[in-house]
């Protein structure tokens, strides 16, 4: 995969259990409720994080917990019931159950995992362990939202480098969606913290969060190593998308899609150079997504399919 002259490596996290990262940090969650005989395990997602915590909790034998929102399409209650969780659609402001669900855990007798909970942090960082293992990129470029994953992989890293086996951190180079950018926003206003701010539709589904409750250290994570943080349009994201696929052989997400959208626009701008070893994250799969394309392939009769095929291949 290519971006401008710039050669680019994916970390490819699609083939995990449900599909995306979120797996590395239920097994340290869901497995320390295991543990711990916690017999009930929750999570406030309505995206890959139910349905990672789900799974995990089938596999482990826990019971689980999804708060969604009450407005949730059908298809995607599906795939995280497909898990038998007990799920709950909430009405009123969603964005707040993140905080207030730690007070359910008494009257729920169980644990909620969320996006940035320390156990969850420390399944995800081992992201940054494989990707040093294999390779030493000048550059990491991961998708953000609630900076739960952004925080993983810096931790990571600085575990590395504390242990001895990374000379100089990576940059973090994190890419959100323009229709929903509050940690772009204060990297490009040189804010010190994260404010919420109000969101419009994007394809980005994944990363659209407005109040990222670890937006602030995910911030510090791209000024500390270096890196920055980005946004890019729907467009550019629908388009890198279809070049993953088509050029690399892997279908991701648009969240996951928005690194390499953000990798040529750092390109473009000089932020990343040729020279430079630079490591996209593909955080999840796009194999849980409709697709809605009208594909029209040529229909061809058996018996004449050996003389219309040179032609059908050349047009
Ligand atoms: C959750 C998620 C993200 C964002 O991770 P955060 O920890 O919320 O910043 C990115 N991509 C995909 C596919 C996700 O599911």
């Amino acid at each position: 995969m290519r971006a401008g002259d710039c050669d680019l490596w994916l970390k490819d996290e699609t083939g995990h259990l449900t599909g995306s990262f979120k797996d590395r940090g239920s097994a340290v969650g869901v497995g320390w409720a295991l543990q711990n005989d916690i017999a009930r395990v929750g999570t406030v997602s309505h995206g890959n994080m139910a349905r990672s915590v789900a799974a995990t909790a089938a596999a482990t034998g826990r019971d689980c917990v999804v708060l969604v929102p009450a407005d949730i399409p059908a298809d995607r209650l599906s795939h995280i019931s497909v898990f038998g969780p007990t799920i709950i659609r909430v009405e009123g402001a969603y964005g707040d159950l993140y905080e207030r669900s730690f007070d359910l855990e008494q009257s729920m007798d169980g644990l909620f995992i969320n996006s940035d909970d320390p156990l969850r942090v420390a399944g995800q960082k081992t992201v940054a362990y494989e990707i040093v293992d294999q390779i030493t990129p000048e550059a990491i470029v991961l998708p953000v939202s609630s900076g739960g994953n952004a925080s993983a992989v810096w931790k990571g890293l600085r575990e590395l480098e504390w242990m001895g086996h990374l000379d100089d951190s990576p940059r973090l180079h994190l890419v959100q969606a323009e229709a929903c950018s509050p940690i772009a926003d204060a990297y490009g206003s040189e804010a010190t913290a994260v404010g919420r701010v109000q969101p419009s539709e994007t394809i980005a589904y994944s990363i659209a969060n407005p109040d990222p409750p670890s937006g602030t250290r995910a911030l510090e994570a791209a000024r500390q190593t270096g890196g920055s943080v980005i946004a890019v349009s729907d467009q550019a994201v629908r388009d890198a998308q279809d070049r993953l696929a088509r050029q690399a052989g892997v279908r991701v997400e648009p969240a996951s899609a928005t690194t390499l959208a953000g990798a040529e626009s750092l390109v473009e701008s000089g932020e990343i150079t040729a020279d430079e070893t630079v490591v996209l994250v593909l955080t999840g799969t796009g194999f849980t997504e409709q697709i809605v394309d009208d594909v029209q392939p040529p229909t061809v009769a058996l018996d004449v399919l050996p003389q219309r095929l040179p032609e059908i291949l050349s047009s």
